[in-house]
């Protein structure tokens, strides 16, 4: 039977009471499904709406994460939270190297390394993002740059620790844009990362969660999830209407 993680991120949207209002329509649609050990569901709100959806997530399925950590536990990093904080709400994962992060904010994959083993050591989750560009697509470098992505992002990554991990593939071209890779780049890219992941980490990663991301809807969610090495989803703009975050949670139980 083939699992699922089934991640929403909402980046930078929602006031606390639209992400309380968003929480309790999710908390509401998985408890009504049977999602058993099939479908693991995570959110990832805004920082701080963590608290307030922390509450409402409390003796449901659903889990929470956060959206980026510091690698440091505390100290003079004006505007950062540490995983230790991240902790407190109970956090299971936290995304780490989205390519916003990169892009906007200059995260280096020297930089996600830092963080995804900072939040190992706290005992949460890294979903590590890895993607290309449109114009390294179109110039032939995605395998370079998906390479240098896992090699320095999981630089020293503890082998005990491999049912941790969890990578997101987000070609950037394809978030936010309404245009998802098509499922023969996905199948491609994936078998890619995972013969990545088995030379890095040994061959305990052909387990790894990969997920795909980059406009995943109701409208493909089917095709997408079903193809090989695929094993979940990081929803952007979906994530947002529960709906059809719970219409692509349906599609990932009936695979
Ligand atoms: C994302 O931000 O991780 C993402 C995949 O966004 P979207 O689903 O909106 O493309």
């Amino acid at each position: 039977m083939k699992k699922f993680l089934i991640a929403g991120n909402w980046k930078m949207n929602t006031n606390v009471y639209e992400a309380v209002e968003l929480a309790k329509h999710i908390v509401h649609g998985v408890s009504t499904r049977n999602i058993a050990d099939k479908v693991q569901v995570l959110i990832c709100p805004p920082n701080t709406n963590l608290d307030a959806v922390h509450r409402e997530l409390k003796d449901s399925k659903t889990i929470l994460g956060a959206q980026n950590c510091h690698y440091e536990d505390k100290g003079a990093f004006t505007g950062e939270v540490s995983p230790n904080m991240l902790k407190q709400f109970d956090c299971e994962y936290v995304i780490i190297g989205h390519s916003e992060r990169r892009q906007y904010f200059n995260e280096t994959s020297e930089l996600t390394n830092k963080k995804v083993i900072a939040a190992l050591n706290h005992e949460i989750k890294p979903i590590l993002c890895i993607g290309e560009s449109l114009e390294q697509r179109q110039n032939g470098s995605t395998f370079n740059v998906l390479a240098e992505q896992l090699e320095v992002g999981l630089k020293n990554y503890p082998k005990d620790k491999i049912a941790n991990l969890v990578i997101a593939y987000e070609p950037v071209w394809a978030i936010g844009t309404g245009v998802s890779a098509t499922t023969e780049q996905v199948v491609e890219t994936h078998l890619f990362i995972r013969e990545k992941l088995c030379s890095i980490l040994g061959d305990n990663a052909k387990d790894i969660f990969i997920l795909y991301g980059g406009s995943l809807n109701p409208n493909n969610a089917q095709e997408i999830l079903s193809s090989n090495n695929v094993d979940g989803g990081l929803i952007g703009g979906a994530s947002l209407k529960h709906d059809q975050f719970l219409a692509i949670i349906d599609y990932a139980i009936s695979i």
